[in-house]
């Protein structure tokens, strides 16, 4: 007979994953008013070159269409928190690709539900079209802030969120009763690119996360990538909630010569030498053209 998961054996599951924090949400239609929300932002193009985000529009409102019967979505948040830094490289990227690692932690976490409460499930790395933040903040995981980012007790905004649909109804956990963001503004005034407006809807056209690792091709004249080579932690780092210790994960421990890269040695970099430092992280599908591409752009003082 199956065994309902408590939330003791769920906590205990989550965390020797190395999960920061979890929570449940019961699977069903994304609300109207999120998909207003969403709808309007894609409308105004703030999307940029995400081309993606429009498809899969039925899918992407309710998960249900991700696993047929789907009743439960726990949703997990790990983070990506380092001490060290590249100033040139976003921190989430400088050990492996965390759509792997984090795949490979909530594998057994997703084998021990099926045993305990039968049915399926599936796991989510940032490659299903899901309304992530959505149904964090229903699982009460954290609260988005200003930043547009999901802002999680402890931890801050340096996080990745990875999710496990599953057909076994689990009791949902509550969502957050307050406000997390301060409403500070640090994130806003500190994003070089000008991409937060203060509401807290992020300009994908702008901001140098996407234009750097998501733009394929030349990047528009006279853009400005502020010496980014791939990434962008600002308003994640300013933000006085991201704190709490780095990352345990030893699959995204940072890479030494991951670490060590500036504009003027991705310049030096040959197709040869780009796999061999980028296999296995998120940078291998910047591709050396585009690693190359943002590094040219990087002003001569950034080398
Ligand atoms: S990631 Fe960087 S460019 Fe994008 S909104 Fe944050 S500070 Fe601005
Ligand atoms: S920096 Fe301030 S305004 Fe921005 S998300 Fe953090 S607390 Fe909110």
């Amino acid at each position: 007979m199956n065994t309902p998961a408590d939330n003791a054996f769920l906590d205990t599951l989550c965390r020797d994953a190395g999960a920061v924090a979890w929570g449940v949400a019961p699977a069903g239609p994304v609300e109207e008013a999120d998909r207003g929300v969403y709808d309007a932002w894609i409308a105004s193009g703030n999307h940029g070159c995400m081309q993606y985000m429009e498809r899969y529009h039925d899918v992407r409102f309710d998960p249900r269409q991700l696993l047929e019967g789907a009743r439960s979505i726990i949703v997990c948040a790990f983070s990506y928190r380092r001490s060290d830094h590249n100033p040139w490289i976003s921190d989430y990227a400088l050990g492996g690709d965390y759509h792997t690692v984090l795949r490979e932690c909530l594998a057994p976490v997703a084998a021990a539900i099926e045993r305990r409460c039968g049915g399926a499930t599936r796991v989510c790395v940032d490659s299903a079209p899901l309304r992530e933040r959505y149904w964090a903040e229903r699982a009460g995981v954290g609260r988005c802030g200003l930043s547009g980012k999901l802002l999680v007790p402890g931890a801050g905004s340096e996080i990745f969120l990875a999710e496990i649909l599953t057909t076994a109804a689990i009791a949902p956990t509550s969502p957050l009763d307050n406000e997390l963001c301060t409403r500070c503004g640090r994130c806003v005034q500190s994003c070089p690119a000008g991409a937060l407006d203060g509401s807290g809807r992020v300009d994908a056209r702008r901001c140098l996360s996407c234009l750097t690792v998501e733009w394929r091709g030349p990047l528009p004249v006279a853009t400005d990538l502020h010496g980014r080579l791939a990434g962008c932690d600002v308003c994640s780092r300013v933000c006085p909630l991201s704190q709490g210790p780095a990352t345990s994960l030893p699959g995204l421990q940072p890479r030494a010569e991951i670490l060590a890269m500036t504009p003027a040695r991705a310049l030096a970099l040959t197709r040869g030498t780009f796999k061999s430092t980028f296999t296995g992280t998120a940078l291998m599908r910047l591709r050396l053209d585009g690693l190359r591409r943002n590094a040219s752009l990087c002003k001569s003082d950034d080398q």
